[in-house]
């Protein structure tokens, strides 16, 4: 059974994430403040964690912050609604997704399937490479020559999923649903705060150029001659 952390101080709305998601299947613990979250999240082999971001004694971004130095767990942010600063920051912090208050639990209990979901290891073929990038899908390593590169768990299935497609055209669309596995009504920023994520990490780090804007269409991977 998968086991999943919710960081939430009001505790209406903690207990009605936890009766959700103990409904979907999962087991869930709960805790209300942003100190007890981080050693709940450091203490135990959580699956997923709910994170509020505004919490007594620890926000969701220093706790976010510290989590990553040691931990690729699975991270779903509780923003505030419309705080677009909110969740770029939370995404450049590592978290692999957001939901903006006030959503629907079936929107939450579909993007928690989707987050466990694309950590699962695919049955696919393991290496993957695409000029002189490579990754290892068993070891969720991603190689420029010998350089291992720093990508957090989203930025690594984004480029896993162009390396799956090298040379074709993907619609903004298409990648969310894709690599977020679900239909996310509009927003296909997040792609393009994502992509500059990629493009700063491969691109401009090692004077390349995988990532073409395909204007009014999308996005292209691969090198000049693919
Ligand atoms: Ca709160």
């Amino acid at each position: 059974m998968e086991k999943i952390l919710i960081i939430e101080d009001e505790t209406n709305i903690a207990r009605m994430i936890q009766l959700e998601l103990d409904r979907e299947g999962y087991a869930c613990d709960c805790v209300y403040d942003g100190e007890a979250g981080l050693a709940a999240a450091l203490g135990q082999d959580y699956d997923l964690i709910v994170l509020d971001v505004m919490l007594p004694k620890l926000d969701g971004f220093t706790l976010l912050e510290k989590l990553r130095r040691e931990s690729q767990v699975a991270v779903i942010m509780l923003t505030a609604r419309g705080e677009l600063d909110d969740r770029v920051r939370g995404l450049d912090l590592g978290a692999d997704d957001y939901l903006a208050k006030p959503f629907s639990m079936r929107e939450l209990a579909a993007r928690v399937r989707a987050a466990l979901r694309h950590r699962r290891v695919p049955g696919k073929e393991t290496a993957l490479a695409v000029g002189e990038l490579r990754a290892d899908r068993l070891a969720v390593r991603a190689f420029f020559r010998d350089e291992e590169l720093a990508l957090t768990r989203k930025e690594y299935e984004l480029l896993i999923y162009f390396m799956e497609h090298p040379g074709v055209v993907c619609s903004r669309e298409q990648i969310l649903r894709e690599v977020w596995g679900y239909d996310y009504m509009g927003d296909t920023n997040l792609i393009d705060v994502y992509i500059r994520y990629l493009r700063s990490k491969i691109d401009d780090r090692f004077g390349v150029h995988y990532i073409r804007t395909v204007r009014g269409l999308g996005y292209a991977f691969g090198t000049a001659d693919e």
